[in-house]
């Protein structure tokens, strides 16, 4: 096993599944658990990390890569979940189960469904149908939850079939600090297309990290937040010129370069040029697109940026990766 009172270790970074363990003191964090369980645990032992104990997982947002294997992870180890109350709500209905079928196909199901309450003498059926309507949305897809005499006997079941259970939900804010045993953590808003998505400053031992990816852009104060790191996570998500060129379609194209999408290299680079303050140890550039970057472009940019601080001799730009574990980071 490894020493060393701080250390962080990046297990995955990218579209494909992002997480990161933070150790502090006594205490051992998952940042995102973006990968299945199994993938989790093989790649935290290649890092010398031990997963039976980890004492918590922190999400900063809803997106798949970042909550693929959360809850058979926290199920599988028995730890609470840190979320801000509106992640957790918009993870739990995307994992709700709903069928998708066409509107001819839904308003034949809302028709038997119909008929079967009536033939029921105690129906309420005035309920059954408000209940049906909330399961309609825009695109004509329409909620599959059994009817309402299965629902209430499911919730009898045990936990493990509801996809939504988890050993404990602890809810936290952006802007309030809040503890998890010898770790703070400082969680500040960022610009991108989720519920309420975070970024995360981790105190422990007086050193300070900081994990910022999935940003549109540098906010004020993302950019306040981001000063006195020890080590800094920052997301180098795309070249531009290979955004524009690349195979992804226009809708996705915008999304990704809106100011709720992904920091370009270029993007970074001004932030690491103008606005960071030279001091960590460590930059480790993150969620690197496979389809619209070359770890080259990504470093050669990053470095062009830091080229003229006179801390550089003292700092390591590191890349994380999408298919292997980082070395850790020990302080
Ligand atoms: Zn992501
Ligand atoms: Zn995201």
């Amino acid at each position: 096993m490894l020493t060393g009172m701080v250390r962080f270790t990046v297990l995955s970074s990218g579209s494909k599944g992002n997480s990161t363990v933070v150790t502090g003191g006594q205490t051992r964090i998952l940042v995102d658990a973006g990968l299945s369980c199994r993938e989790l645990f093989r790649r935290m032992k290649l890092a010398g990390e031990d997963p039976a104990t980890l004492d918590a997982i922190v999400v900063t947002h809803e997106h798949q890569d970042h909550v693929n294997g959360l809850a058979v992870t926290a199920r599988k180890l028995g730890i609470p979940v840190y979320f801000t109350e509106g992640t957790h709500r918009a993870w739990m209905r995307w994992l709700m189960p709903r069928r998708q079928m066409t509107y001819a196909q839904w308003l034949d199901q809302c028709r038997q469904q119909a008929a079967a309450r009536q033939a029921e003498a105690d129906a309420d059926t005035a309920e059954g149908e408000l209940d049906e309507a909330d399961g309609v949305t825009v695109n004509g897809t329409c909620s599959a939850e059994a009817p309402e005499q299965e629902t209430k006997q499911a919730a009898h079941d045990s936990p493990v079939k509801d996809p939504t259970w988890l050993p404990a939900v602890e809810y936290f804010e952006a802007g309030k600090a809040f503890q998890i045993g010898d770790v703070v953590i400082h969680p500040f808003t960022i610009p991108h297309d989720a519920t309420d998505p975070v970024g995360f400053v981790l105190e422990a031992e007086g050193v300070r990290l900081g994990v910022a990816t999935d940003l549109g852009y540098v906010t004020p104060n993302v950019k306040a937040m981001l000063k006195g790191l020890d080590l800094l996570l920052l997301e180098s998500n795309h070249d531009l010129e290979m955004l524009r060129d690349g195979p992804y379609p226009w809708s996705v194209k915008q999304r990704v370069m809106s100011r709720v999408g992904h920091l370009s290299n270029d993007a970074t680079a001004e932030f690491l040029e103008q606005e960071y303050d030279g001091q960590a140890a460590y930059v480790i550039l993150a969620h690197l697109s496979e389809s619209n970057n070359l770890p080259e472009l990504a470093r050669i940019s990053a470095e062009r940026a830091l080229a003229g601080r006179e801390s550089l001799l003292a700092n390591r730009l590191l890349l994380a990766e999408q298919h292997h574990p980082l070395s850790s980071v020990c302080f």
